[in-house]
């Protein structure tokens, strides 16, 4: 086939992603912005349910005061109490909070109250949690001493002031609550797909530029990619304060939980800080801007104090 004919196909195949985009759109409330997903959140809720068990089973003895774990002595059992007071006060949080964005108008459908929220806690040194998509979270011990004292070990002091591992938990939350992961996975196979249509269309070319062109196109997708990931970390960090305020913990603790987490060593950081995480300072300047509406709303929820549920 001459040069033209493989040009037609780049365009057949880049109009027909461009078509599959603009249909695969849904309304995110938090952004106000429609977005691209293929994934449905019972597609994703199952994903995420198959890799929670997954990964409980690799686990295994260190589930704390699970079935197979190695010990629940009292300090275990209050660690998995307070993440799942934690837990539960999000919860009816994310509930309130999307019957409010919808009685304000905005079109999406609501998941907290569906969701199988679940939550466990992993004796681990990583300093790590997520939620995965259906609620799904986990919290690694290793984090309890980031969001508690910084003492340099993890004991139960750690839990005398529990408002900074609720903001690690409510930003968790927030990721799942705008599915982020279904997102980031609609668009990790659409720029596969693109590839793909080039990567047709470059057949007449010699192996080197080949490679070259592939290069470049990865490297804008990296880059691309990396950059949608950011907006998530920013996104998860609006709805996280949004949370803490509704279940009545201290959104004044979010900035300091995050500059703890951006100091952390290369080594200690959890997964998500390797390449995606907002720089130090935009994600501070955010927290500026969003600070004074979250106080005043703690304060007139909560009277300066926590609620009781
Ligand atoms: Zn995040």
């Amino acid at each position: 086939m001459r040069g033209g004919g493989r040009f037609g196909i780049i365009i057949i195949g880049l109009i027909g992603l461009a078509v599959y985009y603009f249909s695969n759109q849904e309304t995110n409330p938090y952004s106000g912005k429609s977005e691209f997903n293929t994934i449905s959140i019972d597609k994703a809720s199952q994903l995420g349910a198959q890799s929670y068990v997954q990964m409980l089973q690799q686990e295994g003895g260190n589930v704390l005061c699970s079935r197979s774990a190695r010990t629940c002595d009292a300090g275990s059992r209050e660690v998995v109490e307070t993440v799942r007071e934690i837990g539960e006060r999000l919860r009816v949080a994310a509930i309130e909070m999307e019957e409010d964005y919808l009685a304000a108008g905005y079109n999406f459908t609501p998941v907290a109250r569906e969701f199988d929220w679940t939550f466990n806690v992993i004796a681990s040194e990583q300093p790590n949690a997520f939620c995965l998509p259906g609620g799904y979270v986990a919290v690694y011990t290793g984090i309890l001493d980031v969001a508690g004292n910084m003492d340099g070990r993890v004991d139960l002091s750690d839990l005398d002031d529990v408002d900074k591992l609720a903001v690690i938990m409510g930003h968790e939350i927030g990721h799942a609550l705008a599915h982020h992961g279904a997102k980031r996975m609609s668009n990790s196979q659409l720029v596969q797909m693109g590839t793909l249509a080039v990567g047709v269309g470059l057949g007449d070319m010699s192996g080197a530029q080949q490679q070259m062109v592939h290069q470049a196109l990865g490297m804008a997708a990296q880059g691309g990619l990396m950059a949608f990931s950011r907006s998530h970390e920013t996104e998860a960090d609006k709805i996280g304060l949004e949370l803490l305020v509704r279940a009545c913990y201290d959104p004044r603790e979010a900035p300091e939980l995050w500059e703890r987490m951006g100091q952390l060593g290369g080594g200690q950081r959890p997964p998500e800080w390797m390449s995606t995480h907002p720089a130090s300072e935009t994600r501070a300047e955010n927290f500026r801007q969003w600070m004074p509406a979250a106080v005043e709303m703690y304060e007139q929820r909560c009277g300066g104090g926590r609620r009781e549920f």
